[in-house]
C-alpha cells in the first residue's frame, strides 16, 4: 500500500540552490494521492470539536475545502491583500525578503467559533501565525492547526506555541 508520501515529488534546488521543494501536484494529479492526502488530514480531525475550517490562499483551499464539505462545516479562505470584496481585518507578516498581508472578512469568523485551520505545508509558520492573530482578533478559537507536510528544520512549531499544531508528513 502505497502512503501518500510516496506521492509528493521533490525537487531539489528548487527555487532556489540548497533548497528541496516538496511538490503536492503529484499527489493531486493521482486519485489515489489526493484521496489518501485528504482522509490523512481528516484522520487528524477525528477527535477535534471545531465549526469552521480557515485555509490560506492558495493551496489551503485545495486541502482545507473538501475537509470542510465531508464535515459539513463551513470554509473561510484567508487571502492575499486586496482580494476579498467585503470588510476586511488584515495582518502583515514577514517573508524570507519582505513582507506579505493576509485578510480575512470580518464577518467570516464570529466569536466564540471553534476554527480549524489547514493548509498544505508549514515552513517557517509565518503566514499562519499572522492568519491565528486575525481569527482571534474576530473573536475565533483556532483548535486545531494541521498540515499535509511539515519541514521540520525551519521550526515553524516554535511560532504555533500554545496550539494544536499537527502535520501527515514531517520533513527533517
Ligand atoms: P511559511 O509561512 O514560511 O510557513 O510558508 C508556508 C507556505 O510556503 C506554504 O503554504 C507553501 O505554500 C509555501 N512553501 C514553502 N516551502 C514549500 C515547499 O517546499 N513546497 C511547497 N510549498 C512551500
Amino acid at each position: 500500500m502505497k502512503k501518500v508520501e510516496d506521492y509528493v515529488r521533490s525537487i531539489p534546488d528548487f527555487p532556489k540552490e540548497g533548497i528541496v521543494f516538496r511538490d503536492v501536484t503529484t499527489v493531486l494529479q493521482d486519485p489515489d494521492g489526493f484521496q489518501l492526502a485528504i482522509d490523512e488530514i481528516d484522520n487528524l480531525l477525528k477527535d477535534v470539536d471545531y465549526d469552521v475550517v480557515v485555509g490560506p490562499e492558495s493551496r489551503g483551499f485545495i486541502f482545507g475545502v473538501p475537509i470542510a464539505y465531508k464535515n459539513h462545516k463551513g470554509f473561510v479562505p484567508a487571502r492575499k491583500k486586496g482580494k476579498l470584496p467585503c470588510e476586511t481585518v488584515s495582518m502583515e507578516y514577514a517573508l524570507e525578503y519582505g513582507t506579505a498581508v493576509v485578510e480575512l472578512h470580518k464577518d467570516s469568523i464570529k466569536p466564540g467559533q471553534k476554527v480549524v485551520i489547514v493548509d498544505d505545508l508549514i515552513a517557517t509558520g509565518g503566514t499562519i501565525e499572522a492568519i491565528i492573530k486575525l481569527i482571534e482578533e474576530l473573536g475565533g478559537e483556532v483548535v486545531k492547526v494541521v498540515f499535509l507536510m511539515e519541514l521540520e528544520g525551519l521550526k515553524g512549531r516554535d511560532k504555533l506555541k500554545g496550539y494544536n499544531v499537527d502535520a501527515v508528513i514531517k520533513y527533517e
